[in-house]
């Protein structure tokens, strides 16, 4: 499919919708009172350091909403004001934040339902609005909307987009992405939807295997079971890796994209020889700056002597999972959690481990003077982690009187 021409007809299509509908004013004074915080507004203006009884709070420098989440937020609150009586769907979550997603669908904008897996998009009507989230939508499921002639209203973020540029132009030149992400995230999905060939790699590891088969060979049933889900239909190693571009999911952990990306660079250097290297290996910079700028903050929070950390962000988030790997690799306690409600008291706490498993800790909260070290994921509203920072000076005086 020329999925070039497809989004080029699409975007002149009066239906479909990718700036505000001109209620930036009115969307934006909500937005603030639901989820801005007085008070992580003047733990900013302190230089990010704030002390209240036992407790000092270092907040990263960079954390919490992107400009990207913003912008497909408050696109959603327009779109509810713009058509007032349409029913109202999204093809997944808007972001990764629970509360988010809560208001929306509070405001009667819908899910699309997900049967044993498969969303069920027989629930869409012809003149529904759809919404396509933060991370965009695959191809496929823009071309069954339009087809339906269901308004939609675009919110993927440029950075996402331009990734899916990316992936194009692999695909013009007819070379494979590679792409660094996570095969069932809904980025990844998307943009593997606009490749052409496609091999998607979680982690350097995975990226070794392959690279060592490009130089070496290797059991090709192998290869196959290992990447079965993450990679194009037809995919052959054996003659699908002569010539491999660079892509990534945004959120990813930037150094590892670039071990990656130069991983390949090497690999294919001394396969093929320098002069032959622009036929057979592309790289663009394809990392987005929030991700890059929150991920510069945690490395220089964790430089900083705390005693442990909160990482605030939905589970399914990936950017926040980064986060929280950068303090797990600093062995400093760190606990990932969605909301305040998983602080469940001084001495217990429900949080995300790095397997996806979900652990209670007891006496987590240590005794007497502390140092907190705070961060959120892009998708996390300042009001949650006000909310989180509250209660541990709450459970902190609590402790001291008893
Ligand atoms: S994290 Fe980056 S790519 Fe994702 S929505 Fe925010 S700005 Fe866009």
């Amino acid at each position: 499919m020329d999925t070039k021409a497809f989004k080029r007809s699409l975007q002149h299509s009066e239906n479909y919708h990718r700036r505000g509908f001109g209620y930036q004013a009115e969307v934006a004074a909500e937005l603030e009172s639901e989820y801005q915080s007085n008070l992580i507004q003047e733990i900013r203006n302190r230089n990010y350091n704030f002390k209240r009884g036992d407790v000092t709070i270092r907040l990263a420098q960079a954390f919490g909403f992107c400009w990207g989440v913003e912008r497909a937020v408050a696109m959603a609150y327009e779109t509810r004001k713009h058509f007032p009586t349409e029913q109202i769907w999204i093809t997944n979550e808007i972001i990764h934040n629970p509360s988010v997603n809560q208001r929306l669908r509070e405001m009667d904008v819908n899910f699309i339902p997900v049967e044993v897996g498969k969303k069920d998009f027989s629930v869409v009507g012809s003149g529904d609005v759809v919404i396509l989230p933060a991370f965009g939508a695959s191809v496929q499921e823009m071309q069954l909307l339009n087809d339906k002639g269901c308004k939609i209203v675009d919110t993927t973020c440029p950075w996402v987009s331009k990734v899916w540029n990316t992936v194009e132009k692999h695909k013009k030149g007819d070379f494979t992405s590679i792409i660094h992400g996570k095969y069932n995230h809904e980025e990844t999905v998307a943009t593997s939807s606009f490749a052409g060939k496609y091999l998607i790699v979680l982690n350097l590891q995975q990226a070794e295997y392959v690279t060592n088969y490009i130089l070496n060979g290797g059991d090709k049933d192998e290869f196959m079971t290992k990447f079965s889900k993450a990679c194009s239909a037809g995919f052959n190693p054996d003659v699908d890796l002569e010539r491999v571009g660079i892509a990534n999911q945004t959120t990813m952990l930037k150094g590892e994209t670039e071990q990656i990306g130069k991983l390949f660079e090497r690999t294919m250097m001394q396969k093929y020889g320098p002069q032959e290297l622009n036929q057979h290996f592309q790289s663009f910079n394809t990392i987005c700056d929030a991700t890059q700028e929150r991920q510069d903050a945690m490395f220089e929070l964790v430089d900083e002597k705390l005693d442990l950390m909160i990482v605030i962000g939905g589970f399914n988030s990936s950017n926040t999972t980064h986060l929280q790997e950068i303090a797990v690799e600093r062995a400093i306690p760190s606990y990932h959690i969605d909301c305040v409600e998983r602080i469940k008291s001084g001495n217990a706490i429900e949080h995300r481990q790095l397997n996806g498993e979900l652990k209670i800790t007891e006496n987590w909260l240590p005794n007497g003077e502390i140092v907190v070290g705070v961060t959120s994921g892009a998708s996390t509203p300042d009001k949650v982690v006000e909310d989180v920072i509250e209660k541990i000076f709450e459970l902190k005086v609590t402790a001291a009187v008893v």
